[in-house]
């Protein structure tokens, strides 16, 4: 089984809604994303998926979030921006992207990790 991965960055506000204590005031990160591709082959030149087209994906997405307020922005305007939720956000919105590519050889998107520091990380993968 091969894996590929692509990372970007952008910055936002959240507030975590019901959070007993600093979480639940406005304060902002600098977030990194990362997105994993998996398949078991490659295509006719050793490419799994191209990270040219991985990359437009996450930075479809993330520009989407760049310096916004997340509480303002749907799905977090009723979700609460927690890493976690972020994760699974940008998992959601990259499969459709995905989906759209119609990719070959049974690449499918293995996990999106969300870094809210340098230190913290969430992962969701689908499952
Ligand atoms: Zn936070």
């Amino acid at each position: 089984m091969f894996e590929v991965t692509v990372e970007d960055t952008f910055a936002a506000g959240h507030a975590l809604r019901g959070y007993r204590g600093k979480c639940e005031n406005l304060h902002g990160h600098n977030y990194r994303v990362r997105l994993a591709l998996r398949g078991p082959q490659l295509d006719s030149i050793g490419l799994l998926f191209d990270f040219k087209d991985m990359k437009r994906i996450l930075s479809e997405i993330a520009e989407r979030l760049d310096h916004h307020h997340l509480n303002d922005l749907a799905p977090f305007d009723r979700l609460n921006p927690s890493a976690e939720n972020i994760a699974r956000y940008f998992y959601d919105e990259t499969a459709r992207r995905l989906a759209e590519l119609k990719p070959e050889h049974g690449v499918r998107l293995a996990s999106v990790t969300i870094w809210e520091t340098d230190t913290t990380t969430a992962t969701y993968t689908g499952e």
